[in-house]
């Protein structure tokens, strides 16, 4: 018995903390007796300098094969020629596709001990703790017709916001289902007042509600979103919006955290509950300016592998010894360049990697 797990570590910095977020799952396993089996694949840029493709056939396959995807990132200006079509965030989009991963889970938490790291006031972030619930397949950035004419008067461009009763319905359930384990609480964004799909999109998510007398759905639109976001982010407990929205938000909400190198996230195919097939990846891109400096934070890795195996492999135990492993070595004041400030040890991608392998070896229960 055992899972496997495809590791796709990518560009730039993905390689670099791929390997301490693998590293973190291997002492999980030891510590846990579970058989993890890695197989690793180039992706990306990677893949396209070695396979001549961003994501080979036999990469899907398999991905496809596995339990669960560790991602690192992909892209670079290596790869950033606008004379060819080939471009390595092309591996992203397939894998979605192929492998259906429709709902993008994003945590973003404030730490206690981070909050000076945050642009916004400490007794804003102080607390903040939302689970995004971003669309990925569908939406604006699929919806057809999707073209760029020439007319008379001049070129013209069009997208199209499409979405069907059945795409927001399971985006919703996947909310619905996170916020059981948590608060209770689901904001729905939409912006019901301009757009024809989004009254839909509100009409299917306030029936889907319905199944969950349990759980408090509000709706709101994107505007006041966005403003009550940085001004009371503790109100939040899970939001759950369109694939543009998404898109939009989490970058935004990633402000609350004070670092990129800290934000994990989850593509999934299905339910959060149970094993469900999903891919794994902080939501830092490959970071080319500090890429082989060794100073790349890991903790967004690595705590996109306790998602692994929460929502992948069902394993929610092992889950919270990664989650309890990180903000242990933060409370002990370890941190990367991206996170350090006077008074706390500066450790590399590595020595921070190695810490939280150690606090998870060293764990009772
Ligand atoms: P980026 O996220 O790579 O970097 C933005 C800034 O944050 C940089 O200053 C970087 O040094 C810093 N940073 C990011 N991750 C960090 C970490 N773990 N530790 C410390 N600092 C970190 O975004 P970018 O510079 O706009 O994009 C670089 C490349 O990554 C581009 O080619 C872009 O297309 C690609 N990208 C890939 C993904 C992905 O693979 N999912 C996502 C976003 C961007």
């Amino acid at each position: 018995m055992g899972y496997r797990i495809a590791v796709l570590r990518g560009d730039g910095i993905g390689p670099e903390v791929t390997a301490e977020a693998q590293k973190v799952l291997e002492a999980v396993a030891g510590r846990f007796q579970h058989g993890l089996h890695f197989e690793e694949a180039p992706v990306g840029g990677a893949a396209l300098d070695t396979m001549g493709t961003p994501m080979a056939d036999e990469t899907l396959t398999l991905c496809q094969g596995s339990d669960a995807i560790l991602l690192g990132a992909v892209g670079g200006p290596k790869w950033d020629d606008a004379r060819t079509d080939l471009r390595p965030e092309q591996a992203l989009f397939r894998l979605r596709k192929e492998l259906n991963l429709f709902a993008n889970i994003r945590p973003v938490m404030s730490y206690p001990m981070l909050v000076d790291k945050s642009p916004l006031r400490p007794e804003i972030v102080t607390g903040a703790d939302i689970i995004f619930v971003r669309e990925l397949t569908g939406g604006l950035y699929f919806g057809q017709p999707k073209k760029r004419w020439e007319t008379p008067q001049g070129r013209r461009a069009v997208d199209s916001e499409e979405y069907s009763e059945h795409e927001i319905a399971r985006v919703v359930r996947v909310a619905c289902e996170l916020a059981r384990n948590r608060r209770r609480m689901v904001v729905s964004v939409d912006k019901f007042n301009a757009l024809i799909s989004s009254r839909l999109w509100r009409q299917v998510a306030t029936e889907v509600a319905e199944e969950y007398p349990d759980v408090d759905l509000s709706h709101m639109l994107a505007d006041t979103f966005s403003m009550q976001l940085i001004m009371n982010p503790t109100r939040f407990d899970v939001v759950v919006t369109t694939n543009m929205f998404g898109d939009i938000f989490t970058d935004e909400a990633a402000v609350l955290a004070g670092s990129m190198g800290l934000l994990p996230s989850a593509s999934l195919s299905g339910l959060p509950t149970g094993r469900t097939l999903g891919l794994y990846e902080p939501i830092h891109g490959s970071a080319p300016d500090i890429a082989g400096e060794g100073i790349a934070n890991p903790l967004a890795a690595i705590l996109s592998a306790a998602l692994l195996l929460r929502y992948s492999l069902d394993l929610e135990f092992e889950a919270q010894a990664i989650e309890v492993a990180v903000t242990s070595v933060l409370e002990d004041g370890y941190r990367t360049s991206d996170i350090y400030s006077e008074g706390t040890k500066r450790v590399t991608t590595q020595e921070m990697g190695d810490l939280i392998v150690a606090k998870i070896r060293a764990a009772k229960g």
